[in-house]
């Protein structure tokens, strides 16, 4: 996709990416955001997310983002990025229904395509990468290659995952040519955690437990618990990682509490279980290896859901065993 020739002609652009923005959707969004400011000058460029982590502070755009979406004017091209159109924030709806064409880029193999054009690439390791792919390079500076830099490095698990491709290493190298400090944004945004954050990992592992015969393991944090050490749900991105990186776990599950009998689920896994499948079947989504929803009922009752659906990959061996296909990841995966 040529980014700029679909927005010819528009003079007011929007962006918008999923709900809790992750470190892949919030450097796609200002990424973008940066390029249609530099491009298309005269036109008004927005970006409407849900407040991300205050790690992404340092991107180009960050203190730009609109959260609260007052807008109600229609705009000319509205992109909905690293999402379906369904996971946008609740605000941006209406404007995304007035918009006069709308354009979804993603690379999630949940995403069947939405939207007046999309361009949908589960092969790609993340939506960074097509961003990277859409726009003309000598537009490139140092700001934009870093908020390229920190989408690809977030789905990825800084290049770590089944998802980098050769091209997601050109490109890794293209980026870094601008000069930014990448240790330390990798540091600084992928590893480093705080240390109520740090507590809080050690509280859910010391609580997991493991199931169907040591293969699954599912650890859940109750509001109670979140609110005594006073994090929200970005303060645990990457926590399903560490349960998934246990030596004889083929599938973990992390799971919150955001309302009475109401969970947001993470789930991670190896060959042997496709949860974009499981995640799909209980309205959520995601790749192959890492995915997620959000489930109602109490804990158990979500657990015995999932393992369910789970139990019938494994004893059917449905799942693609090849470990080659398009897992995308979030934060410190
Ligand atoms: P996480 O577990 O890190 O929140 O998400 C893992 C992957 O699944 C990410 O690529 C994320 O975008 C996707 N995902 C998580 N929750 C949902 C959901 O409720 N719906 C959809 N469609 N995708 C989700
Ligand atoms: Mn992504």
């Amino acid at each position: 996709m040529n980014i700029l020739q679909e927005c010819q002609g528009a003079s007011r652009i929007a962006i918008t990416g999923h709900v809790r923005p992750d470190g892949d959707c919030v450097g796609s969004c200002l990424a973008l955001w940066q390029y249609l400011q530099k491009k298309l000058p005269q036109a008004l460029v927005q970006v409407y997310l849900e407040q991300p982590a205050e790690i992404y502070a340092r991107v180009k755009g960050y203190d730009r983002i609109d959260s609260r979406c007052g807008d109600t004017d229609p705009y000319d091209v509205f992109f909905v990025l690293d999402s379906v159109p369904e996971r946008m924030m609740e605000s941006a709806r209406k404007l995304y229904g007035q918009a006069r064409k709308t354009v979804n880029i993603d690379h999630h193999i949940s995403n069947q395509g939405a939207g007046d054009v999309f361009w949908i690439v589960p092969e790609a390791s993340s939506t960074a990468e097509l961003i990277y792919q859409g726009i003309d390079k000598e537009a490139l500076d140092q700001d934009l290659a870093m908020a390229l830099y920190i989408g690809i490095i977030h789905d990825t698990g800084v290049f770590q995952y089944s998802n980098t491709s050769p091209k997601t290493m050109e490109i890794g190298a293209d980026l870094i040519r601008y000069g930014f400090d990448f240790p330390k944004l990798i540091l600084e945004t992928f590893y480093q955690r705080t240390y109520v954050q740090s507590q809080v990992l050690g509280r859910v592992l010391l609580e997991s437990i493991r199931f169907m015969e040591g293969s699954c393991i599912v650890s859940c944090l109750d509001r109670k618990i979140m609110d005594f050490y006073e994090v929200e749900h970005a303060d645990l991105d990457g926590i399903v990682n560490h349960l998934r990186n246990i030596e004889g776990i083929h599938c973990a599950i992390f799971m919150y509490q955001t309302d009475v009998l109401e969970y947001k689920v993470s789930l991670r896994s190896d060959e042997w279980v496709d949860v974009s499948r499981v995640a799909a079947f209980f309205g959520g989504g995601g790749h192959k290896r890492a995915a997620g929803c959000t489930m109602r009922g109490t804990f158990h009752d979500c657990v015995n859901n999932l393992s369910l659906h789970i139990k019938q990959q494994m004893e059917s061996g449905s799942a693609a065993r090849t470990g080659s296909d398009s897992e995308s990841n979030s934060r410190r995966e």
